[in-house]
């Protein structure tokens, strides 16, 4: 069985997140997406707000699977058995990043693949953070994530929080 795993903080997850898995689902047989508890990136919705907008997003689509993980990606990699790790690729401004992060990934284990998709040219300026930027100067940001995360957004911000 040909799986991946689909790594990130999806803080929140964006249509361009989604972009990449609808198109990675039709390659494997399975994919599970591994939202990162620990994550460098100080984030605005807790974990299982994250898990649970992810879970939301992708739940017409039988063939992949959300959990969290906390620890290193190459271990929960590992404890799924997976073989291949997906990142989406949007302009040269993540090459060197996720270059760096590859590499490393090869390093801790020689047998992992990662394997990269260019977004569709549509995402190409979309990231977690413009979306939240953008909200929470009162911009529109509707089409760029799932109307669930759209709303729980905009609640946050107009709370002032
Ligand atoms: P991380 O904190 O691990 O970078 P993100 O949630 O920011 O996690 O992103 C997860 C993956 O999705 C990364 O490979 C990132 O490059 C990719 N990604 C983020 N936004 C987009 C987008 N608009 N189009 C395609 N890929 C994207």
């Amino acid at each position: 069985m040909r799986l991946g795993i689909y790594p990130g903080t999806f803080d929140p997850v964006t249509n361009g997140h989604l972009d990449i898995l609808k198109r990675a689902s039709k390659l494997f047989d399975k994919i599970i997406i591994g939202v990162a508890v620990d994550s460098d990136k100080k984030t605005l919705f807790d974990i299982d707000h994250r898990v649970e907008f992810m879970k939301d997003a992708v739940k017409d689509i039988s063939n992949i699977e959300v959990e969290a993980f906390s620890g290193l990606l190459m271990h929960f990699t590992e404890s799924k058995g997976a073989k291949i790790i997906i990142r989406g690729l949007r302009a040269v401004s993540d090459f060197e990043y996720e270059f760096q992060l590859a590499l490393m990934n090869k390093n801790l284990n020689d047998s992992v693949e990662t394997m990269f998709l260019t977004t569709s040219s549509e995402y190409t300026f979309l990231s977690s953070t413009i979306i939240k930027s953008v909200v929470k100067l009162n911009g529109e940001i509707k089409g760029l994530v799932p109307e669930k995360v759209e709303i729980a957004l905009k609640d946050i911000y107009k709370k002032g929080d």
